[in-house]
């Protein structure tokens, strides 16, 4: 069957070869099975569910919430001689009668159907006679309300599929967090379907991230020797990127601006710029990037920290789509990271899904913080399994992490003995035994702790205050004071009944990451 699949993949697609994935996902479908498919964009998931619809007999319904993207494909598939409609609110009287006439016949092979149908009475029925064998459900993330774009349609499909009995079920999304993919696991099938996760590596982009330790400067460090090439600077905020593009064009870089703040006409103007011509620095808020195709962007930087692993994945995404290697480089500091609680404490959210939330930014933390190789966290996270990689800043430079357990237990004993009820600069001063007004007024100076940490400098406890917080040691509560507690996790260090390795160099800006000799 898999040989058949693989003729018509040239005969009809013109395709050479199947992609990463493609055969894994199509096999089993081909043998009746249920299937889970996430991979990212781009990735070719509509051939997982074209061609196996063009192999046996009976009709697939694509359930997709994209009506252009609907179009496309019903024209292109039409192009190569493939039976395919779509049922949508843009349809004519004229292409809905074909479409309808089509079905009775038994020719169409593919059905797109927007979510909206779904729900109406004669839907059912209507795919029951036209011999419906399997539901393909595109953009399968939309059924969750943990993804990042809930369609309450979709809750249909699983009445959908009760109506029509036994149909094979295919899903296929790039989202990939945890909670969404149970979610989906749970609404979308009646069993445990085979779960695909794969191709989200990206081998050719190195990544590196740095603590912020004057990021004015680490940046025109890094575009230093990037002249002439095309780059994308993404800040948190619109001041932040007038006054980094600012600073860049002193600094002699042709840097353009793009945030929602601006003119349309001044920022269609910039994108447009930075799309035809070469040798830009766009310093943009995540704005920009929906409708850019250029292959040739060699850097991409994060001059704050990104809101979540997938949208730094998807991010970095936008360097080196022509497969050369291209840079990315991502900072980030405590400050980013009280904003992005404060966003999500404040937030409208329901608690569960900030409960979502916050165990999202712990996970970008822990890529920021971990000692092991990027690319491994970065492609755990999304479920793949890899070696590591060689040619990220940790590969590279190696990182040294010692045993941290007594410097934990010293910043863990400064928040105990404080009532848990003070931030990271108090505590430091404590640490290192600064008589500050604040620490006399508490009397903190009287404490057995006062002083103990003296062998280290601020930046090094605060470095350690961020990475015991991201290895889940401590947790900081919401207000504008930050005041630090200790977790179940801590409380197992603080008694001695655990060990931390930490990182030694997570505060001094390194060199330019050197590139690997190919
Ligand atoms: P996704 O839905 O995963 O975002 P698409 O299905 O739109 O991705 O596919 C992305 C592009 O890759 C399309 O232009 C598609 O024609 C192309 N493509 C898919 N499979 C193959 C293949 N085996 N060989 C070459 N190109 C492919
Ligand atoms: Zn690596």
């Amino acid at each position: 069957m898999i040989a058949r699949a693989r003729s018509l993949l040239a005969s009809v697609f013109g395709f050479a070869d199947f992609r990463p994935g493609q055969e894994d996902i199509i096999a089993p479908i081909l043998a009746g099975r249920d299937v889970l498919a996430i991979m990212p964009t781009g990735a070719g998931k509509s051939l997982c569910y074209q061609l196996p619809a063009l192999l046996d007999d009976g009709l697939t319904v694509v359930v997709s919430p994209l009506i252009a993207l609907m179009r496309d494909q019903v024209a292109q598939l039409t192009g190569l001689g493939i039976s395919a409609g779509a049922l949508n609110s843009s349809n004519d009287a004229a292409e809905s009668r074909r479409v309808f006439d089509a079905l009775r016949t038994g020719d169409l092979r593919l059905l797109y159907l927007a979510p909206e149908r779904l729900a109406k009475p004669d839907t059912a029925d209507m795919l029951r006679r036209a011999g419906v064998k399997r539901l393909a459900v595109d953009e399968a993330h939309c059924v969750s309300q943990w993804g990042h774009d809930f369609r309450p349609e979709y809750l249909a499909l699983g009445e959908l599929k009760r109506a029509l009995g036994q149909v094979q079920t295919l899903a296929f999304t790039a989202t990939a967090d945890a909670a969404t993919r149970a979610d989906m696991v749970e609404r979308l099938f009646d069993h445990t379907p085979e779960i695909f996760v794969g191709g989200f590596d990206r081998p050719n982009l190195m990544l590196a991230m740095q603590a912020k330790d004057g990021p004015r400067r680490q940046i025109l460090h890094f575009l230093q020797p990037r002249r002439g090439q095309n780059c994308i600077v993404y800040c948190s905020s619109r001041a932040g990127c007038e006054d980094l593009a600012q600073a860049l064009n002193q600094a002699g870089h042709r840097a353009l601006v793009y945030h929602a703040g601006m003119d349309k006409s001044l920022r269609d103007a910039n994108q447009d710029t930075f799309q035809r011509q070469d040798g830009i620095v766009m310093v943009a808020t995540v704005a920009f990037g929906m409708g850019i195709d250029k292959p040739d962007v060699r850097f991409v930087v994060h001059a704050d920290l990104p809101k979540s692993i997938e949208a730094y994945y998807q991010e970095i995404g936008r360097a080196g789509r022509d497969g050369l290697p291209a840079d990315t480089l991502t900072l980030y500091g405590l400050g980013d990271v009280r904003l992005r609680r404060m966003q999500i404490e404040d937030g409208q959210a329901s608690d569960e899904q900030k409960r979502i939330e916050r165990q999202k930014l712990n996970a970008l933390l822990a890529l920021c913080e971990a000692p092991r190789c990027r690319r491994q966290t970065l492609l755990a996270y999304f479920g793949e399994q890899s070696a590591p990689c060689g040619h990220c800043d940790l590969c590279i430079d190696g990182v040294q992490s010692t045993d941290g357990t007594v410097d934990a237990q010293k910043a863990l004993s400064a928040i105990w003995r404080t009532g848990q009820r003070f931030g990271t600069e108090h505590l430091v001063n404590l640490l290192i035994g600064a008589d500050t007004d604040q620490i006399l007024r508490f009397g903190h100076d009287q404490l057995p702790t006062f002083g103990v940490g003296k062998d280290h400098n601020r930046d090094r406890w605060r470095s350690i205050f961020r990475q015991i917080y991201a290895a889940g040691l401590i947790t900081q509560d919401m207000s504008e004071h930050g005041s630090w507690s200790i977790t179940e996790a801590g409380g197992e260090v603080l008694r001695g009944r655990a060990t931390i390795a930490l990182r030694a160099d997570t505060l001094k800006a390194k060199g330019r990451p050197k590139r690997p000799v190919a």
